[in-house]
């Protein structure tokens, strides 16, 4: 298994800080980041079902066919992640990046297991103890690897339908393949890669980097007067292997901030202050210098303030646009493979299809009401149509009339769509033709 990524060709052993400043702050923003990673999904706050080809966004459930509001939401998540960088750097990767949380878990995980194989059988020689350690590490990373699969891919399949694939073993379905691919992928990464696809892997640092400015948070090493105590903790604390001193720049830094408690752990000591600091930018200036509530948040100069006004306008044109969706959507379409027939009733007849899908939450039902044309009625619809959540039905119908009560030729009238929860009723401009000549009745037709 992967020891932690310490740089290559670097034997220097890694130290942790369970109980400083960021060290704690992170692991808290962490535990509740899992917390929201797993709920997420449950919830249909975010969910891309794609065998029911539906986006679920905060509770909304958007079909394939509102795709302009998908395209939407997802601008809304990437333009906000890019906002995110902009502003505040890589604190994404450092803070709330599921690859970077179950890493660092499988790191304390392998650590605790060889300590504690290390002391309880001493007894043995150190290459059994190794194999007894990855045993017992592989036995818990088993599981959890599942578990996290399980979550990843509630993020495109529905939990129940999962969690039934799951207990049954499915392998021989797409998406049973797909999910013990997934599964074995997490398992990878997980014991060899870890920290490792931050940089092989994931497009994110990278795009980072092109994001940044002057004014963005990152970590940063200042030794002006040359009082760099040289311990190195810094180094051995990072989770990345890498030296801070060297840039504040580099693309495995994901800005988690141990190398500042590692700092303040050994200068403390001495009576002074972390010689790496959050700093907005490269100037330098520590996140705790500025005074105004609003520089602190890291909102330093117009373009910040801007961009956190258009994501305002965005996000309340989205929840605009999201509730204004109606749940029932309704489409009629006149069947113009015969203009008109006439039925042994002696009405003329002209066909319709109605196809309905209940997009909502809770059962609904779709009645049609004719206007404009008094001496025609609707056939065939009388009881409305009923859809439960998630339903689209069709339904062919007639609109009859007495050919000597319309006018010969094309009559004009609207079909309204009535849905019973409330919505607004649709209208739809629909024609009816009647014959231009006097049509025979049926029985004379020969
Ligand atoms: S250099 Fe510091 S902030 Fe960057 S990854 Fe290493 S420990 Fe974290
Ligand atoms: S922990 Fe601080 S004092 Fe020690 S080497 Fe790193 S920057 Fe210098």
């Amino acid at each position: 298994m992967a020891s932690v990524a310490n740089k290559p060709g670097v034997a220097t052993p890694r130290v942790t800080l369970p109980g400083t400043r960021f060290h704690r702050v992170r692991k808290t923003v962490q535990t509740v980041c899992v917390v929201i990673f797993i709920l997420l999904p449950l919830f249909n706050v975010v969910r891309f079902d794609l065998p029911r080809q539906r986006f679920y966004f905060f509770g909304a459930e958007l079909w394939i066919s509102e795709f302009s509001i998908i395209f939407l939401s997802l601008m809304f998540l990437m333009v906000t992640i890019a906002a995110v960088a902009m502003i505040y750097g890589r604190i994404y990767c450092g803070y709330l990046c599921p690859q970077t949380i179950f890493s660092e878990a499988a790191t304390s995980l392998e650590t605790a297991i060889d300590r504690m194989v290390n002391r309880k059988l001493s007894n043995l020689t150190p290459g059994v103890r190794r194999v007894v350690g990855i045993a017992l590490f592989s036995m818990v990373l088993l599981p959890a690897s599942v578990f996290v699969t399980f979550v990843f891919v509630s993020f495109f399949v529905e939990p129940a339908d999962l969690f039934h694939r799951l207990l049954t073993l499915d392998i021989r379905t797409a998406g049973g393949i797909v999910g013990a691919s997934v599964t074995l992928l997490t398992l990878l990464d997980f014991a060899f890669l870890r920290q490792r696809f931050c940089t092989a892997i994931c497009p994110y640092g990278y795009l980072q980097g092109m994001l940044a400015d002057s004014h963005t948070l990152l970590v940063h090493y200042q030794d002006e007067s040359g009082k760099c105590i040289k311990c190195e903790k810094c180094v051995r604390a990072c989770p990345m292997g890498i030296d801070i001193r060297r840039s504040s720049h580099q693309l495995e830094c994901t800005h988690c901030a141990e190398c500042i408690d590692a700092c303040s752990a050994v200068l403390g000591r001495l009576g002074r202050e972390s010689m790496i600091q959050y700093a907005w930018g490269d100037a330098g200036k520590g996140v705790t210098v500025e005074r105004a509530w609003y520089r602190r948040l890291g909102l330093r100069d117009g373009k910040r303030v801007a961009i956190l006004l258009l994501l305002l306008f965005y996000a309340t044109g989205l929840s605009i646009a999201i509730n204004m969706r109606q749940p029932v959507l309704v489409r009629i379409m006149p069947n113009r493979i015969t203009l008109y027939s006439k039925g042994a009733d002696g009405l003329i007849h002209n066909h319709f299809r109605l196809v309905a899908s209940n997009r909502g939450s809770a059962d609904a039902t779709v009645t049609l009401l004719l206007a404009d044309l008094p001496a025609v009625r609707l056939l065939g619809t009388d009881a409305g149509l009923t859809l439960k959540p998630g339903e689209t039905l069709q339904r062919e119908f007639d609109v009859a009339g007495s050919e000597t009560a319309v006018n010969p030729g094309v009559n004009h009238l609207r079909i309204l769509a009535h849905v019973d929860d409330g919505q607004k009723d649709e209208t739809f401009a629909e024609t009816f033709i009647a014959p231009m000549e006097t049509v025979e009745p049926v029985a004379n037709q020969k």
